[in-house]
C-alpha cells in the first residue's frame, strides 16, 4: 500500500488522479490533498477519500474550509493554510508518491522538496521544471528519488525509452525524439486573424479538456516550447534532438528515433488517465478507466512541420534554451503574466509572444547556480512583463 499527495487535487490533472486511484484502493492511500481555492470540490473529495492532511494554499479559503468541514464526517482533518505548507504535505513520512499537479511556478517549492525528500515525483507542473531545470534534476539524482513524467508526451517517450530506463539519462542509441503537438484551436486559422482571438476560443481545445493555462499554452504552442525544454531535461538531450511535430488526431503521443531507424511510438485515446495510471502503477501496469483505442475509428494520421511565424511562442521557447542560465525561468514567468493578462482581457492574443520577447529582451540571463537566483529572476520578469503590459495598454 502506497501514500499518496496530490498537490493541486481539485485541477483537472487532480481529478483524473484521484479517478484513478479511486479503482486502486488495495494499492494506494490517499494521505493529503491540496488546494488553492475551490473548497466545495475539496470538501467533496475528503469525504470520498479521507486524507489526513489537507492545506489550502489561499488563507482566507482555508478558513472558510475550516467552517466548511465542521460538523462533517471529516470534522477530524487536519488543515494548514498558505504555500509553505504545500511542501509539508509533499514531504509526510507515510506519502511515498506525490502527483505535482499544481499550475505554474506556484508548484515550483513544492515539488522541489518532494523531489528532495526522495519521494516518486509524477510530474505534470512542467512550469516548475522549466523554471529550475539542472537544480531540479540535481535534486532528483542525490535523494535517489524517482522522477516519472505524466505530461502526456514525456510519458509517452518514457514508455518508448529501454527497459529499465531512469529520468535524466541520455538513452544509449536514442537519436531524437519526436515531440508530438495538436496544433491547437488556432492550426488553420489565418494568421492574419489571430489577433481577434477571444480567449473563449482559446481555452476550447480539439482534444484535450484542461485547465485554462495550459489551454491558452496549447493555443499559442507556448506548452509545446515548455515541452521541448521538458524533454532536454527529463531524457538529457540537446534541443536540436527534439523535433517538433504537429499531428492534429493526437493519437500518437511522442516518438522516439534510435540509431538504427527505429521509431518506437506510443498510442492511445486523449485520456490523462493513461499516463496518470502508467505512472502510478510504474513498473507495473494497471486499469486507467480509460476507453481503449479503436485503431479503425483513428482511420489517418497527419504530421506537419510547425511554423513559427503562426507559432511564435515555439520559437521564443527555443531561444531560451539555447541561451540557458535563467532564460527559462524568465521565459516561463512572462508567458504566466502575459496568458493571465489575455485570460483577464487586458491584452489580445497575439501579444502574448510580444510581451515574452520584450522581457527576455529585457533581462540579462544569468547562471542558474541557486533557487535563490531562479526565484529572483522570475519575480524580476514578472514586474517587467507588468511594466510592458502596461505600456501596450496605455
Ligand atoms: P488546473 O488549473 O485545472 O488546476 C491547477 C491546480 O493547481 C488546482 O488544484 C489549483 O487549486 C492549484 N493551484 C493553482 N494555483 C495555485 C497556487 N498559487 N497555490 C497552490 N495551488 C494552486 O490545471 P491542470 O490543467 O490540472 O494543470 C496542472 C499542471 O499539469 C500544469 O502545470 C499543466 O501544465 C500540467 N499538465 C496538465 C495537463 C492536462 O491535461 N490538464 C496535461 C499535461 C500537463
Ligand atoms: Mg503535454
Amino acid at each position: 500500500m502506497k501514500g499518496i499527495c496530490i498537490l493541486g487535487a481539485t485541477g483537472s490533472i487532480g481529478v483524473s488522479t484521484l479517478d484513478v486511484v479511486a479503482r486502486h484502493p488495495d494499492l494506494y492511500k490517499v494521505v493529503a490533498l491540496t488546494a488553492n481555492n475551490n473548497i466545495d470540490l475539496l470538501l467533496e473529495q475528503c469525504l470520498r477519500h479521507r486524507p489526513e492532511l489537507v492545506v489550502v494554499a489561499d488563507e482566507a479559503k482555508a478558513a472558510a474550509f475550516k467552517e466548511k468541514i465542521a460538523g462533517t464526517a471529516v470534522a477530524g482533518t487536519n488543515v494548514l493554510a498558505g504555500a509553505d505548507a504545500l511542501a509539508e504535505a509533499a514531504t509526510l513520512d507515510n506519502v511515498d508518491s506525490v502527483m505535482a499537479a499544481i499550475v505554474g511556478a506556484a508548484g515550483l517549492l513544492p515539488t522541489l522538496a518532494a523531489a528532495k525528500a526522495g519521494k516518486t515525483v509524477l510530474l505534470a507542473n512542467k512550469e516548475a521544471l522549466v523554471m529550475s531545470g539542472d537544480i531540479f534534476m540535481q535534486a532528483v539524482v542525490d535523494s535517489g528519488a524517482h522522477l516519472l513524467p505524466i505530461d502526456s508526451e514525456h510519458n509517452a517517450i518514457f514508455q518508448c525509452m529501454p527497459a529499465a530506463y531512469e529520468t535524466g539519462v541520455s538513452a544509449k542509441a536514442a537519436r531524437r525524439i519526436l515531440l508530438t503537438a495538436s496544433g491547437g484551436p488556432f492550426r488553420q486559422t489565418p494568421v492574419a486573424d489571430l489577433v481577434h482571438v477571444t480567449p473563449e476560443q482559446a481555452v476550447a481545445h480539439p482534444n484535450w479538456d484542461m485547465g485554462k493555462k495550459i489551454s491558452v499554452d496549447s493555443a499559442t504552442m507556448m506548452n509545446k516550447g515548455l515541452e521541448m525544454i521538458e524533454a532536454c531535461l527529463l531524457f538529457n538531450m540537446k534541443p536540436e534532438q527534439i523535433q517538433v511535430v504537429i499531428h492534429p488526431q493526437s493519437v500518437i503521443h511522442s516518438m522516439v528515433d534510435y540509431i538504427d531507424g527505429t521509431v518506437l511510438a506510443q498510442m492511445g485515446n486523449p485520456d490523462m488517465r493513461i499516463p496518470i495510471a502508467h505512472a502510478l502503477a510504474w513498473p507495473e501496469r494497471f486499469e486507467s478507466g480509460a476507453e481503449p483505442l479503436n485503431i479503425f475509428t483513428v482511420r489517418r494520421m497527419d504530421f506537419e512541420e510547425p511554423n513559427f511565424e503562426r507559432f511564435p511562442c515555439l520559437r521564443l521557447a527555443y531561444k531560451a534554451i539555447e541561451t540557458g542560465g535563467t532564460m527559462p525561468a524568465v521565459l516561463n514567468a512572462a508567458n504566466e503574466i502575459a496568458v493571465d493578462a489575455f485570460l483577464n482581457r487586458r491584452v489580445r492574443f497575439t501579444d502574448i509572444p510580444v510581451i515574452i520577447e520584450r522581457c527576455m529582451e529585457a533581462i540579462e540571463v544569468k547562471a542558474a547556480d541557486s533557487l535563490e537566483i531562479i526565484l529572483d529572476q522570475d519575480k524580476l520578469a514578472r514586474t517587467v512583463s507588468n511594466r510592458i503590459i502596461d505600456q501596450l495598454t496605455r
